[in-house]
């Protein structure tokens, strides 16, 4: 059997449940990097590979069986220039060169939606003014379904004050935010050597300002945004118990960053249950069964990461891990569906 026929094959399991019926995909979290991007990184010195083509993302939907794929530029994004002039120009052209690239790629079969990208929040205007562009209906009609931020920008999270103009604005818009983390200003020592320390620090990134938008209140103010973390919330589900600790005695009273504000156990709980999370690049047993018991069952989504994840092979044994976990007994008992995470709960959230 060739390479192209294990794929085949690999597609065709992916595609029926374990009833023999069909589920369809709705894959959240796909990269793509833009030519504007690209050229921007390469000026910084920040080089990479020019991946992340139309070509490449609908490959990989066809491989994987995913009907409907929402892309987002690869990350740092806009962020990746400091300038405000040059922030704003860049976040404007990856945004019209990926929604050309939408309009250019759906077909009867393939649906994209799109992502937008925001200048660094260091520049707020800025940024406010590129998300009211973007949510208006002229962008929405073209394929955007929300905005995607990085996790911090010059050192904040994202609950800072700092960006509360721009929390406001989203809350008004009723915007759906993806965050993602990002490459760090000083990126700790390679893993071994070898392995990228973005392996383990983005979902500490996420971790971290996931809490912070908790803990100073910003999730709890601003309730017609919803937030959707990546990689199964990097830490949160697993950290809840600690990070509870040791904000106080069976956390009830819980002093907030903000002043005027406290929060208790439940609050803090119910709060970190309103994120919605994806499950890329975490679709093992032990990540997919803490999302089980952690997370609202409405809001767990699929998420691929391609073309990230770029080495020949791993989407698609991620997914075939993921359905395969959600088709075994402890699946099935977690009380999450097949058709449910892989598709329905994130077309209600994109509708
Ligand atoms: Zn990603």
């Amino acid at each position: 059997m060739t390479a192209t026929d294990e794929l085949v094959a690999a597609t065709s399991a992916l595609s029926l449940d374990a009833d023999g019926t069909s589920t369809k995909r709705l894959d959240v979290h796909m990269h793509i990097c833009p030519p504007a991007l690209h050229a921007a990184m390469t000026a910084c010195g920040m080089g990479m590979p020019p991946v992340g083509t139309l070509k490449a993302a609908k490959d990989a939907m066809r491989s994987l069986g995913t009907q409907r794929g929402i892309l987002s530029c690869s990350v740092p994004g806009p962020a990746a220039v400091a300038g405000v002039e040059e922030g704003r120009l860049l976040a404007r052209q990856c945004n019209e060169e990926i929604l050309g690239v939408v309009e250019e790629g759906k077909t009867e079969e393939v649906d994209l939606g799109y992502w937008a990208g925001t200048p660094n929040w260091v520049d707020v205007k800025g940024a406010i003014r590129e998300i009211e562009w973007a949510l208006d209906k002229p962008q929405r009609d073209r394929g955007v379904v929300g905005i995607v931020v990085v996790a911090t920008y010059a050192g904040k999270l994202l609950g800072d004050p700092f960006f509360t103009p721009i929390w406001e604005t989203l809350d008004r818009l009723e915007a759906v935010v993806f965050i993602h983390p990002t490459f760090a200003a000083e990126p700790s020592t390679p893993i071994a050597g070898t392995l990228p320390p973005f392996i383990a620090e983005f979902p500490l990134q996420t971790t971290r300002t996931a809490y912070d938008l908790v803990l100073t209140g910003t999730l709890s103010r601003f309730k017609n945004v919803r937030v959707l973390l990546p990689h199964a919330g990097g830490a949160v589900p697993v950290l809840a118990d600690k990070i509870l600790a040791s904000l106080g005695a069976a956390g009830e009273g819980v002093g907030s960053a903000l002043e005027d504000q406290t929060f208790g156990r439940e609050e803090i709980l119910d709060a970190l249950r309103r994120f919605y999370y994806d499950t890329a690049l975490s679709t093992g047993t032990v990540a997919m069964h803490g999302l089980a018991h952690f997370a609202q069952h409405d809001r767990v989504v699929y998420g691929s990461d391609c073309t990230f994840c770029t080495p020949t092979g791993v989407p698609q044994a991620m997914a075939q891990q993921l359905e395969d976990w959600l088709d075994s007994e402890d699946g099935r008992k977690s009380g999450l569906t097949r058709q449910a995470v892989m598709y329905e709960n994130a077309q209600r959230l994109l509708l």
